[in-house]
């Protein structure tokens, strides 16, 4: 397996991306998942240093000012998502290709700055009224945090035709299937 492959993985929250993420990491040992900084609140049942470092809004600032992340976004308004260079450097050292769950921005950004090594795969939930349905579902987020997610997933959605490889999530074990065979025949 080749190392320092990057694979990003995009798409609305809901769209079941992180579950998809989860099954890879558990089926591929190769594959490192690189855990971002935030400066959003955790939700229950996330933890730091396995779901996301999470940052107060000024030291992640400051890590910005320090030239620390090999990319970072304003996701939503005033909330800071990215990714670490100390983070990749981490996986490099064990080998590992990496995984990342980025934003639509973020993700078409490592693809232009490491074109050759990123693979770049979006999740699209089958509709929009069934990604509101699982997030409605998912219950951690609040009425004005679903709006603002849907409202984000109808932009994101626009930017799907960028990305390498595009995976409706209709059916799960098809969508297992389809993310396990790309990334191991891209990495490998
Ligand atoms: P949440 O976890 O609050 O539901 O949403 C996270 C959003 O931020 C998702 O769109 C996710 O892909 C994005 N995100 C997570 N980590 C990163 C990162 O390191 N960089 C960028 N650009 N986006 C990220």
């Amino acid at each position: 397996m080749k190392s320092e492959r990057i694979i990003v993985c995009s798409g609305p929250s809901g769209s079941g991306k992180s579950s998809l993420v989860n099954f890879v990491l558990k089926k591929e040992k190769k594959i490192g998942f690189a855990i971002s900084a935030t400066s959003r609140l955790p939700r229950k049942n996330e933890k730091n240093g396995i779901d996301y470092y999470f940052l107060s809004l000024n030291e992640f600032k400051k890590k910005i000012i320090n030239n620390e992340f090999i990319e970072y976004e304003e996701v939503y308004s005033g909330i800071y998502y990215g990714t670490l260079k100390s983070e990749v450097k981490r996986l490099n050292n064990l080998n590992l290709s990496i995984l990342i769950d980025m934003d639509v921005k973020g993700g078409l950004n490592i693809k232009k700055k490491l074109p050759d090594k990123t693979l770049t795969i979006f999740i699209k939930p089958p509709s929009i009224n069934e990604l509101e349905k699982r997030l409605r579902r998912r219950m951690t987020n609040s009425d004005d945090d679903i709006s603002i997610r849907i409202d984000k997933a109808h932009k994101e959605m626009l930017y799907s035709k960028y990305y390498d490889i595009i995976i409706e999530n209709d059916n799960l074990e098809k969508a297992q299937k389809t993310i396990l065979d790309k990334i191991i025949s891209f990495t490998k």
